[in-house]
């Protein structure tokens, strides 16, 4: 049921006092209840350490974390582990993550990369049918064959060893007393299941654990357990990351992606063995005098964000605001071509070379001189650049696949301050709402291998983002830290597929030329264009730059919208901490 979109939204627009109005608008922003969000979220201020996760019973474990001593990456663990429970449609341990981290020992930014990764055995025609033809999407994603290698155990092994003070088994016990004593289903949970029926309760183990005796879905408030969960996070408390790539779990995971009877994958226990979380340099681009860090390659999302604010930054949208469809043109027509750079080039940097040039400032100063003009850009003028290389290697760029957009449900992030001034920022990630619907060892195995193009090449070049054996699918993941005289200021992330990008640039710009807070930033009515349709988020305010939007010559596109911003302003004066209305996380703090 969508919430009745306010006349005082229409009439605060029409007073229009520059951005407080529309920040507070954005504040009182009703999400339709099909989210299950609540309707409005105050900022939350607190002066020492803060969690933001999107789901309060994770972000409690981690505020306890930080409570009990422990540092940023001790609630990391905290909060993942009891997410993978409460959560388990988004992430967990069957999936992937990026952490963008700022040590405050040494005052600088780096990146753990955990995604999956390709089996050995996999091929470039790994998501083409018998005809050679790109299988369908859910055809590809339901059962082994989407199954990469997990990296979310090493990840938080990895991030633990280096900067946790707690101990590892202890950071697992909140998870496993909340998987042997229960937990109650959220709305959201319950939502995503019931919207799943016909894929999710096709595995034995799915259907067991989500669907009751009769099959129907497990009801929101009923109290789960999931002691197959708490056996895997004693084995992990015991014998480390180790023991989650070597033995029993090892074995239940090849196992359900083996056997699996329609569309088996073929990941192997080598493949597990063999599995690495790689440390990357943050990618890092400046705007406005600050600089926005966060993952490369194999995410396209710290890149794509800095050529969009790089574009952007030539412009006064500080003066015209938010509510100027001119703002949104610019930012737009921005995110346009910042794509068909990022179809075009970006994939895993261990497999294809990808340009060095892509932040370069000349270029994209260039093109954002490609915006300089009154109406939207005319699709045919939407093109790939041509940035500096260092070797050549001109790859297809990526096949689109027209008219069919994917609803982005799963998926989490999480931020989190210490009181050292450590900070976390982690998107992490089953792929689509419960993975590959399967199930081992009491959580869900991820489907991130459909985030390669499945067509391996286009117009006889090869697509840089082609399935190969051990390379690691392109991400739009983009935890990201801002820093301002080298010092942590912002740290935020969302879920929402390729839409990451554009809800992170667009808070982004919300925070620094609208001078929004954290919350009315994320709150902010979504208008998104990737690739050249104007998305506008229903129910919102932004339904009403629909028609200025059309008249600069955008296809517009009306409907819901899945981000889960979720972030921390750290200031002189505290940490303000914004979650997304639009699902069911919280901010807590001391
Ligand atoms: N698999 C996506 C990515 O890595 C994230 C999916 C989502 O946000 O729902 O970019």
């Amino acid at each position: 049921m969508r919430a009745v979109r306010p006349i005082i939204a229409l009439a605060l627009l029409l007073a229009a006092q520059a951005n407080a109005a529309f920040a507070q608008q954005a504040a009182d922003t009703v999400a339709p209840e099909s989210r299950s969000a609540v309707s409005a979220k105050q900022a939350v201020h607190a002066s020492r350490q803060m969690v933001v996760a999107a789901n309060p019973i994770a972000a409690q474990a981690g505020l306890d974390a930080l409570r009990a001593g422990g540092s940023a990456a001790d609630a990391v663990v905290a909060v993942q582990t009891v997410l993978g429970l409460v959560e388990p449609q988004s992430s967990g341990l069957g999936g992937g993550a990026f952490l963008t981290w700022y040590d405050a020992k040494s005052g600088t930014v780096t990146t753990f990369d955990g995604r999956e990764t390709a089996p050995a055995a996999a091929t470039p025609a790994l998501f083409l049918g018998a005809d050679g033809k790109p299988l369908g999407f859910f055809d590809a994603v339901v059962g082994g064959r989407s199954v990469g290698v997990p990296g979310v155990p090493r990840l938080l092994e990895t991030v633990h060893a280096k900067y946790g003070r707690l101990g590892w088994a202890e950071l697992m016990d909140p998870a496993i007393k909340l998987a042997e004593g229960g937990f109650a289903v959220s709305p959201r949970l319950h939502a995503m299941i019931t919207q799943d029926v016909g894929r999710l309760d096709t595995q034995p183990a799915t259907r067991a654990y989500f669907f009751d005796a009769l099959g129907a879905p497990v009801t929101a408030g009923a109290v789960v357990r999931n002691p197959d969960y708490a056996a895997s996070l004693r084995t992990i408390a015991e014998g480390g990351a180790d023991a989650f790539y070597r033995g029993p779990i090892a074995d239940k995971i090849v196992a359900a992606v083996q056997s699996h009877p329609t569309n088996p994958g073929s990941l192997s226990l080598d493949d597990l063995a063999n599995y690495q979380v790689k440390e990357r340099p943050a990618a890092c681009a400046p705007y406005r005098g600050l600089s926005v860090c966060g993952m490369g390659p194999p995410s396209s999302g710290a890149l794509t964000i800095g050529q969009i604010l790089g574009m952007v930054e030539p412009f006064d949208i500080a003066t015209l605001g938010p509510e100027d469809p001119e703002s949104w043109r610019i930012v737009g027509d921005a995110t346009r071509l910042a794509f068909a750079d990022r179809e075009r080039y970006i994939a895993d940097s261990d497999f294809v070379n990808i340009p060095k040039g892509l932040l370069n400032a000349d270029y994209l100063k260039a093109r954002s001189a490609l915006i300089r003009r009154p109406t939207a850009l005319p699709d045919d003028a939407v093109a790939a650049g041509e940035p500096s290389w260092d070797k050549a290697e001109l790859g297809g760029a990526e096949p689109r696949i027209d008219g069919v957009a994917f609803d982005m449900p799963a998926t989490t992030h999480f931020t989190i301050v210490d009181a050292d001034g450590n900070v976390a920022a982690m998107t992490s990630s089953v792929e689509n709402a419960f993975g590959s619907r399967q199930m081992a060892g009491g959580f869900i195995l991820n489907n991130q291998l459909t985030d390669f193009s499945f067509a391996p090449e286009k117009d006889g070049a090869a697509v840089a983002n082609r399935v190969e054996p051990g390379k690691r699918p392109r991400s739009s993941m983009a935890p990201t830290i801002v820093l301002k005289d080298g010092k942590p200021f912002y740290a935020l992330g969302s879920p929402g597929g390729s839409s990451i990008i554009p809800y992170v640039a667009t808070t982004l710009i919300a925070l620094i030329d609208w001078k929004l807070d954290m919350q009315a930033a994320i709150s902010m009515p979504h208008m998104l264009n990737r690739f050249g349709t104007f998305e506008l988020e229903a129910g919102t305010t932004a339904e009403n730059l629909a028609g200025d939007l059309e008249a600069l010559g955008y296809k517009i596109k009306i409907g819901d919208q899945n981000s889960g911003l979720h972030g921390v302003a750290i200031m002189p004066d505290g940490l303000t901490g914004g979650a997304d209305p639009r699902r069911e996380g919280i901010a807590l703090g001391d």
